[in-house]
C-alpha cells in the first residue's frame, strides 16, 4: 500500500480512485510510490526536504480524451491531481506537486507538434513537446522558422510558458508570442478560448488572440483554474541576417549605464530580443568552479572576482544581445548600437568571430538564434551538491533599479554566506532579475540558509515595491501574499475564481498561492 497519501483521503478511497485511472491509462502509466519511477516526480533541487514535496502517485494520460477522464475521476474520488507538461521546472520545483501526497499529472506522453503553419508562422503543440524536440522537428521538415528556447534546454514550450519563463531570441515573452489555448475544465469539459471557441473558428484560433469577450488564457497561467491540453504559438522567421554580440564592462557600477542606454534601443525596438546582463560570476561557472578559488564557505571577496574576470577575459557585467532581420537594416542598426555602448568607459565590444571559443558567448549565441543547450548547468558545478532556487523580481528597466536591486540583493547574499550569482534580462521596458541561489543541497546548514535568504529576499523586495514574476514550489504562499494591496483583493478575487471553476479544489491545489476556499497555506505546508 502507497505510504504516502493526498491529504484527509483515506487509503480505501486512493486504491478506487487509482484503480480507475488504471482503466483509462493502463495499467503501466499510473506510477505508485512503491514504484521506483517515482524518483523522476521529486523536487531534488531545493533547500527544503524532498519529503515535503513527495507526491503519491503519478498518472500519465495519452489524450486528451483521457486527461477528461482522469480529471473526472479525480473530482469524484476528491484526489489532488498537480499538472505538469515536461516536469523541468527546475529552480522552481521540477515536477514535483505544492504539497506532499499530490497526484501528479504527467503530460509528457502528449508530445505531438500538431501543426505548423508556414504562410501564418505559428504552431501548436501539445504539453509533452521538448525545446530540444521542438528544434528537431522544424530543422527535420526545413521549416523557415525558429524556435524560441530557455536556457534549460530540456525543458517544455507549454510548461516554461504557462509559467510566464522566457527567451533569448526576438520572440523571447513567451505568452506574448502564444495564441489559441485549449484547456481541460475541472468537471471534464474541454473549451477553446479566443476564436476557437467559434465552432468553424480553428483557422483563426492561432492567428487571433482576444476572440470576443474578455480575454481568458491569462488565467490559466500560474494558476490551478485547469489543465492545458494545446496551445499556438507564434513563430520567428529565420533573419536573413543575425548579429549577436557582447559588451564586456569592466566596473560593477557600469551596470546603471548601460541599462540606461539600452532603455531607448529596446523601447524603439532597435535591439528585438531579450538582452540580458549577467554577472560575472554566472558566466564563470562556465570555465571553472567556486572551491578552485576558495576553501570554505563564504562569499569570493572582491579581489579574488577581479582575479577571475583577468584570467577568462569576462567583465564584471557581461551584456549580450542581437540584432535580427534585413542585412542592411542590421548594419544600420549596428552602427547606432555600436556607438551607443562604446560611450561607456571601458566597455568592449566583441562581435561572434571575436570569441570562437568563448563557451559562455557561444551559448549565449545559440540561445538568441533559439538553439536548445544545457550550458547554463554548468552553474551547479559552482559549489556543487547541485541545490539552486531562482529569486527573480520584476522592476522598470532603469539604472537606478539595477543597482538597487544588485546592491540589495547580493547584500543578503552576503549575510547568508552565499555569493551573488545574477543576471538581468530585459524586455521591453521592464527587467527580471534572476538571481540563481546556489547551495550545497546535501549540506544541511547550507540548505537552511539558502531557505532563509530567499525568505529574507522577498520581504525587502517586497518593502521596496519589487515583487517576484515566478517562483518555487516552497515560497509561492510568501510571495502570493506581498500582492496585498487593498486588504489582498487580487489573491480573494484568484480563490473566488477558483471556487467558481473547481468547486472540489482538485486542480493543483496551492499553485502560486491558490487554495481552495477553506484552505489554507498554514493547514497544508
Ligand atoms: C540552468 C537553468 C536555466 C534556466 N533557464 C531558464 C530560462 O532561460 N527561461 C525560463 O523561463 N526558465 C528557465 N529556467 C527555469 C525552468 O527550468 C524552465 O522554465 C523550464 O522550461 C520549465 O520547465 P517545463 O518547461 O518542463 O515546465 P513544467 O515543469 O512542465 O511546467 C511548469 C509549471 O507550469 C504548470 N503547468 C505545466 N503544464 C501545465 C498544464 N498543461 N496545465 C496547467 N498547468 C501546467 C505547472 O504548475 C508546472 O509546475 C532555468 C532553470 C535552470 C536550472
Amino acid at each position: 500500500m502507497n505510504s504516502i497519501l493526498p491529504k484527509g483521503v483515506s487509503k480505501e478511497r486512493f486504491a478506487a480512485a487509482t484503480g480507475a485511472m488504471r482503466k483509462v491509462v493502463g495499467d503501466p502509466w499510473v506510477i505508485l510510490d512503491e514504484n521506483p519511477l517515482i524518483a523522476g516526480y521529486m523536487d531534488t533541487y531545493s533547500a527544503a526536504p524532498e519529503s515535503s514535496t513527495a507526491a503519491s502517485a503519478a498518472v500519465c494520460p495519452g489524450s486528451v480524451e483521457e486527461v477528461q477522464e482522469i480529471v473526472r475521476i479525480a473530482r469524484q474520488y476528491r484526489i489532488p491531481i498537480w499538472s505538469i507538461s515536461t516536469g523541468k521546472n527546475f529552480a522552481y520545483g521540477g515536477p514535483a506537486p505544492r504539497t506532499a501526497g499530490q497526484v501528479v499529472l504527467d503530460l509528457r506522453r502528449m508530445n505531438r507538434v500538431i501543426e505548423v503553419n508556414t504562410d501564418l508562422g505559428y504552431a501548436i503543440v501539445e504539453p509533452g513537446v521538448a525545446y530540444v524536440d521542438f528544434y528537431n522537428y522544424m530543422k527535420r521538415h526545413k521549416l523557415p522558422y525558429w524556435i524560441d528556447c530557455a536556457a534549460n534546454g530540456m525543458g517544455g514550450v507549454m510548461g516554461n510558458t504557462l509559467d510566464h519563463g522566457v527567451g533569448y531570441t526576438a520572440y523571447g515573452d513567451h505568452l506574448l508570442m502564444q495564441c489559441g489555448m485549449e484547456v481541460v475544465l475541472s468537471d471534464g469539459s474541454l473549451m477553446r478560448t479566443g476564436m476557437g471557441a467559434l465552432p468553424n473558428g480553428a483557422a483563426s484560433w492561432p492567428v487571433y488572440k482576444y476572440g470576443y469577450g474578455p480575454y481568458i488564457d491569462g488565467l490559466f497561467t500560474q494558476s490551478n483554474f485547469g489543465v492545458v491540453t494545446k496551445i499556438g504559438l507564434w513563430l520567428m522567421p529565420e533573419p536573413p541576417a543575425f548579429r549577436p554580440f557582447m559588451v564586456q564592462l569592466q566596473n560593477e557600477d557600469d551596470l546603471y549605464e548601460v541599462t540606461e542606454k539600452l532603455r531607448p534601443l529596446k523601447i524603439n525596438m532597435i535591439i528585438p530580443n531579450a538582452a540580458i546582463t549577467v554577472h560575472l560570476l554566472w558566466e564563470a561557472s562556465v570555465y571553472t568552479t567556486k572551491h578552485e578559488w576558495k576553501t570554505g564557505s563564504g562569499p569570493l571577496p572582491q579581489r579574488t572576482l577581479r582575479q577571475i574576470a583577468e584570467k577568462f577575459n569576462l567583465g564584471m557585467w557581461n551584456f549580450y544581445a542581437a540584432l535580427y532581420g534585413l542585412p542592411e537594416v542590421v548594419e544600420a542598426n549596428w552602427q547606432i548600437v555600436e556607438s551607443t555602448f562604446r560611450s561607456i568607459k571601458g566597455a568592449k565590444i566583441y562581435r561572434e568571430a571575436d570569441r570562437k571559443d568563448d563557451p559562455s558567448f557561444n551559448y549565449r549565441v545559440r540561445l538568441m538564434r533559439g538553439e536548445p543547450n544545457l550550458t547554463e548547468f554548468s552553474l551547479m558545478n559552482w559549489v556543487g551538491g547541485g541545490g539552486h532556487i531562482n529569486f527573480s523580481p520584476i522592476s522598470p528597466a532603469s539604472g537606478a533599479d539595477a543597482m538597487k536591486q544588485f546592491h540589495m540583493i547580493r547584500k543578503a547574499c552576503e549575510k547568508y554566506g552565499f555569493d551573488y550569482i545574477g543576471e538581468f534580462v530585459i524586455g521591453w521596458r521592464e527587467q527580471h532579475h534572476i538571481l540563481m541561489l546556489m547551495f550545497n543541497r546535501y549540506d544541511a546548514d547550507e540548505s537552511r540558509r539558502a531557505h532563509d535568504c530567499f525568505a529574507q529576499l522577498i520581504n525587502d523586495a517586497a518593502a521596496e515595491g519589487y515583487g517576484e514574476y515566478r517562483t518555487n514550489l516552497h515560497f509561492m504562499d510568501q510571495i502570493a501574499g506581498t500582492y496585498n494591496a487593498n486588504d489582498g483583493a487580487l489573491l480573494r478575487m484568484q480563490r473566488r475564481i477558483k471556487h467558481a471553476l473547481d468547486p472540489a479544489g482538485i486542480l493543483s491545489p496551492g499553485k502560486n498561492g491558490i487554495w481552495p476556499l477553506g484552505e489554507s497555506p498554514e493547514t497544508n505546508s
